[in-house]
């Protein structure tokens, strides 16, 4: 007996519809449902977040979402270049431009957003562009190779980035901005100066506080009426990247309730319509009173719902957007919601700059121009909503850091709940996870959890975290702890190596060093020394597992286990006098000698796959020791 199977639809096929069914297949949810996605696109899911990598490369391939069988292995039906014209509640079925009808149960819009244009007189001439699609940038492209000129509408990130596109493409490139700054969304009037700067020395010519009134076609040009300028401005082609719009327009006219003012289609934590049987991700949908026009959040939304329709009891949480630009060769970076109001604070360094917004003590948001590693700890600070303390704006306003030395924390050291991929939303215990399952690679662990996939930002962490060459992370171990290692290596060869202090030949010639490793008292002192060193170092190393334990970073609490190594060290040629002995205490030593020396090898941090190596065989030379001290100190007493 056939099995009934219900019909669900997607409208559009972007980034957040692809994502979508990919998470249903893998949830086996695929199998519940006869699905078709209907696209008005002529090609399949591609990566729109590196659409303007296309100009350099000019290859779809290199963008492609979906391979071309990727249909016909999910057993689901496909349609590009067919936009949904309607949606019929009553009947639930969609109308499609080509005069189509597909019936639905469960009805997904994934439509995305549209360019915002702004009402300019002769907005819609030839020769004036939006940017959103292949089809646009393959429009742009056609256009660019005719011409000298281009104006771009619009200094926000999208703005930019195609403004530095087209000038890889030879052309003379201007920026108009409505406001005083460049990338006004995302940073104060200082770093848009900063990053003003930065753009004309790439060649590409800002114009602010520009008030485009008119787009004039004369012949083969556009003349452009700007308020304030005595000429209009010439060009051969404008694009207009001014913002975008949720395409909630399929959903308004059907009556579903969509967002009064920013738009977008109304959803609860279910993703869910004010239609039962229609759901809404990615841009095109409102999310308690906002539309998130990014990549995380479509993927996150779009995966929270092949687990409802999976069939699990899931809800959309919580999500602290960041986004990623590598933009003129400096990475931008934004997270949190930069156009929140409140207490900036700000640090500036040799063309450096870094900012958080604070209300009410704690951090809503972030913002970058230039490297900065602490971004994931600023994104943790802001989703945990935890406090920032007086001592760490201090250390911000000097050093540009909230948390001391936090930079050379390795990703392997963060906490499990630390997002890695902010696009896909992966956690670090995620990564671990996939590493657990097998993935043994960059590629395996990409594969399996997404991560690195979209804007590729992260894909250095992931490096590191595999130990692969390609890592760009090349702070290596701090100096303090280089130091530390050196001089823990040092004395532990020192001590294999040399011979035993020979006794004095009288009492009367005996030294210091005699006195020290003979006395009884000495020997006790510096053999509770040594205990109370082992033991300190034994402790240190809980830092690193147990999370509850806080306090300091994890570059200092190394940089103490090493000196106070250092110290067992010294202690043990007191104790000793290099004198090893034999049979448990000659164990002891040389189990001794290995953890400190191993352990030292660890955290010179050459090369991260020695280092586990070195890790690894550090921790088999501590194990006994316990055991051995015991014992050792049992003989002593009881003999
Ligand atoms: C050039 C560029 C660079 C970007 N860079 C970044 C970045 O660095 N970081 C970041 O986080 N985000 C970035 N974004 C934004 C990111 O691409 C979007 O957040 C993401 O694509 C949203 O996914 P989506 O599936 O909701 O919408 P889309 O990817 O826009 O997909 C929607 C699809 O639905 C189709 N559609 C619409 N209406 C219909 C209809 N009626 N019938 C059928 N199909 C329909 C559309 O044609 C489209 O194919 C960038 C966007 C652009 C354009």
């Amino acid at each position: 007996m056939p099995t009934l199977r219900e019909r669900l639809v997607v409208v559009g096929f972007g980034i957040a519809a692809y994502r979508f069914i990919e998470r249903l297949g893998a949830l086996g949810g695929l199998d519940r449902y006869d699905v078709t996605v209907l696209g008005e696109e002529p090609c399949p899911a591609y990566n729109r977040v590196r659409l303007t990598e296309w100009l350099d490369h000019r290859d779809p391939e290199k963008l492609a979402l979906a391979s071309s069988d990727w249909d016909r292995d999910r057993g689901i039906s496909i349609e590009l270049g067919n936009a949904v014209s309607s949606i019929d509640r009553e009947a639930r079925a969609v109308a499609t431009a080509c005069g189509k009808r597909v019936a639905y149960d469960h009805l997904v819009l994934a439509t995305g957003s549209y360019p915002f244009v702004p009402r300019i007189e002769g907005v819609h001439e030839e020769g004036v562009f939006v940017y959103r699609t292949l089809g646009d940038l393959e429009r742009i492209r056609a256009r660019a190779t005719e011409s000298r000129r281009v104006v771009v509408v619009g200094g926000g990130l999208l703005g930019i980035e195609l403004a530095e596109g087209l000038r890889g493409l030879g052309l003379y490139v201007t920026v108009l901005e409505r406001t005083s700054h460049l990338l006004s969304r995302q940073f104060a009037p200082d770093a848009g100066t900063l990053l003003e700067t930065r753009v004309r020395r790439a060649g590409i010519q800002p114009i602010l506080a520009a008030d485009l009134r008119r787009i004039e076609a004369r012949d083969t040009t556009l003349a452009l009426t700007i308020g304030g300028l005595d000429m209009p401005l010439v060009t051969d082609m404008v694009v207009i990247a001014a913002g975008v719009r949720p395409r909630d327009e399929l959903a308004r006219e059907s009556g579903i309730n969509v967002a009064y003012r920013s738009g977008g289609i109304v959803v609860n934590d279910r993703l869910r319509s004010s239609d039962p049987s229609v759901y809404a991700i990615g841009e095109c949908a409102s999310l308690r009173g906002v539309v998130l026009g990014q990549a995380g959040p479509s993927y996150r939304m779009a995966g929270t719902l092949a687990e409802i329709m999976a069939g699990r009891r899931s809800f959309h949480g919580r999500h602290t957007p960041a986004s990623r630009l590598r933009l003129l060769d400096i990475d931008i970076w934004s997270v949190g919601d930069a156009t929140v109001v409140g207490e900036r604070v700000t640090w500036r360094r040799n063309g450096r700059y870094r900012q958080i917004t604070l209300r009410a003590g704690q951090v809503i948001s972030g913002t970058s121009i230039g490297p900065w590693d602490e971004l994931s700890v600023v994104q943790d600070l802001i989703h945990r909503r935890r406090p920032v303390w007086w001592w760490q704006l201090r250390r911000f306003r000097s050093e540009g850091r909230l948390l001391p030395g936090s930079a050379a924390v390795s990703v392997a050291d963060w906490p499990p709940s630390r997002v890695v991929c902010n696009c896909v939303g992966v956690t670090r215990a995620d990564l671990d996870a996939a590493k657990r399952q097998g993935c043994a690679s960059v590629e395996a662990v990409a594969r399996r959890t997404r991560a690195s996939t979209v804007c590729g930002s992260c894909r250095p962490l992931l490096a590191e975290l595999m130990g692969e060459e390609s890592s760009k992370r090349t702070d290596g171990a701090p100096s303090a702890q280089i130091a530390a290692a050196v001089i823990v290596l040092f004395l532990a060869f020192g001590i294999a190596l040399a011979p035993p202090i020979p006794p004095a030949a009288s009492l009367s010639e005996s030294g210091l060093g005699d006195t020290l490793h003979r006395d009884a008292g000495w020997k006790q002192i510096s053999g509770f020394a040594l205990l109370g060193c082992t033991l300190a170092t034994l402790a240190l190393s809980l830092r690193k597992r147990w999370r509850l334990i806080r306090f300091a970073t994890m570059r200092f609490w190394r940089v103490t286990h090493a000196a106070i190594a250092g110290l067992a060290l010294i202690a043990f040629v007191t104790h000793t006098g290099l004198r090893l002995g034999s049979g448990l205490n000659r164990a002891l030593a040389v189990s001794f000698l290995c953890a400190a020396v191993f352990g030292a090898a660890a955290a010179l941090g050459w090369d991260r796959r020695a280092a586990g190596t070195m890790f690894w065989l550090h921790v088999l030379a501590v194990w006994p020791l316990p055991v051995l001290l015991f014992f050792h100190i049992l003989s002593t007493y009881y003999f």
